[in-house]
């Protein structure tokens, strides 16, 4: 009998909430897979008066156990200390960073209530897995609630260099509570060996032979997960009947003019205005190109409570006018800049027919929107992805034409070589990206990151 899998994440695919996102489907499976398991995480509701324990309820061979959040606890963990110290940390922003004790203090509750009830879910010979950012803490007060089994931890955004971790200033406690776990999972090997550093340089940790790290009195494996993607389903979605409705729509408009396309959630990790500055840089300085191209940026606003995120909104509203205003003509509009979200099978067809898709975020934990572009292409005629060197994907895909995102010459140099270049070598460099994108799929990644935990045991 397999182990039963024990899941953990901030948000969870129970029936009702939208399953769009790769990783709510990659979890999914993971549970079906196994025949069955549980799935705990924050119910998405805020209510007035905190309610003791989570709500049980099975969905096929999933038992969701979701737990809610009041208010003040929803402003300091989620849109606080989660959202307003840890994100622009890890994605090296510590300029936009607010950090709050009063925010760490309700992170710290939230995790130590959410651990505890997680612990009443479990039996000791579970198999327990922990996604990402908002649970950092969770393991440590499963152990200190007198949870002893395995357990793991998957981090989906960036493990910064140890000199802005440790602006932080919870930062010892937060890695002490990553300790707590048998493997801590990473995206890239820079992350894995950021937190290997971290834990050698600043916390007395010495490197095993095995590859362990010993640590706070215990053994922490720290190794590489590359998350990926279906892109089986991801070609299939590109195929269907609304992905060739989208790509009809949208080709009435821009006519045969090249697509440019960029596809992101709006935030300020992703890079967008040195994006748009760099494509109204290559029209400044290819005059030939004007009227030729199309450049569709699909951003929808998210966590629209925090500061940093309207201000971006308003930067990205000026910036796409003015290119607008300086570039456009009676029959052509340089930049089409949507700020709302399309369903996947709209992308997957808007990824079909771009010639050049424009991954280039700032800082990025994978960037899934990287793989997904691959995937979509019609093999004997494949656009082309321009990708930042600092998305956790460039790792994987050396084969894209890799940019600096905050060099905009650089970039407006690569979209034009992008849109000029020729069928053969787009046809080279995108077999090559697509045998990594089927190799390391969203089920390799997840049957060897369950794998690796089991292995912790013996
Ligand atoms: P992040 O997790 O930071 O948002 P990723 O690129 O890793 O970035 O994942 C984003 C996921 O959300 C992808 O699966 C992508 O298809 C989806 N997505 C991104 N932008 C949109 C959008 N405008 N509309 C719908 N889905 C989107």
């Amino acid at each position: 009998m397999p182990r039963r899998l024990v899941i953990a994440s901030n948000r969870t695919a129970a029936p009702g909430e939208p399953r769009a996102g790769g990783l709510a489907v990659a979890l999914y499976d993971a549970l079906t897979e196994r025949g069955g398991g549980v799935w705990f995480g924050w119910s998405g509701e805020v209510v007035e008066r905190e309610t003791r324990g989570v709500r049980l309820f099975a969905d096929g061979p999933i038992d969701f156990a979701l737990a809610d959040l009041t208010q003040p606890e929803c402003d300091g963990y989620y849109l606080g200390y989660s959202n307003r110290a840890l994100w622009p940390v890890f994605h090296y922003r510590t300029d936009l960073a607010h950090f709050d004790e009063g925010e760490f203090e309700a992170y710290e509750a939230v995790n130590r209530r959410f651990g505890r009830l997680l612990a009443q879910q479990t039996r000791p010979d579970d198999l327990v897995w922990i996604h990402d950012y908002h649970f950092l803490l969770m393991g440590a007060e499963m152990r200190a609630s007198g949870w002893e089994g395995l357990m793991g931890f998957f981090l989906h955004i960036p493990f910064p260099a140890p000199e802005v971790f440790t602006s932080l200033p919870q930062h010892q406690r937060l890695a002490r509570g990553l300790c707590a776990f048998d493997l801590v999972g990473f995206q890239t090997d820079r992350d894995a060996a950021n937190f290997r550093r971290y834990l050698t340089e600043q916390c007395g940790g010495v490197q095993n032979a095995d590859g362990t790290i010993s640590v706070f009195e215990r053994v922490v494996r720290a190794e590489t997960f590359s998350i990926g993607i279906d892109p089986e389903d991801m070609l299939s979605l590109a195929g269907s009947q609304e992905a060739l409705a989208a790509a009809d729509r949208l080709g009435r408009i821009i006519e045969n003019r090249a697509l440019v396309l960029g596809v992101d959630r709006m935030d300020y990790s992703k890079g967008l205005p040195q994006r748009m500055a760099a494509f109204g840089r290559m029209l400044d300085e290819s005059p030939e190109l004007r009227g030729t191209v199309s450049f569709l940026q699909i951003a929808p606003p998210s966590r629209e409570s925090v500061d940093a995120y309207q201000a971006l909104r308003v930067e990205l509203d000026g910036l796409a006018g003015r290119i607008n205003a300086d570039y456009g003509d009676l029959d052509w509009v340089p930049i089409r800049y949507l700020a709302r979200g399309y369903p996947r099978e709209v992308l997957a067809g808007l990824y079909r027919i771009a010639r050049v898709a424009l991954v280039t975020p700032l800082y990025d934990g994978m960037n899934l929107v990287a793989k997904e572009f691959v995937a979509a292409q019609d093999p004997e005629d494949p656009g082309v992805l321009i990708l930042s060197e600092f998305a956790g994907a460039a790792e994987q895909m050396p084969d894209a034409l890799l940019v600096n995102p905050h060099d905009i010459a650089g970039m407006a140099d690569a979209i034009e070589r992008g849109l000029l270049m020729p069928v053969e070598e787009r046809r080279e460099r995108w077999n090559a990206l697509i045998r990594g994108v089927r190799q390391n799929d969203i089920s390799w990644w997840r049957r060897s990151f369950l794998d690796a935990l089991e292995a912790c045991a013996q």
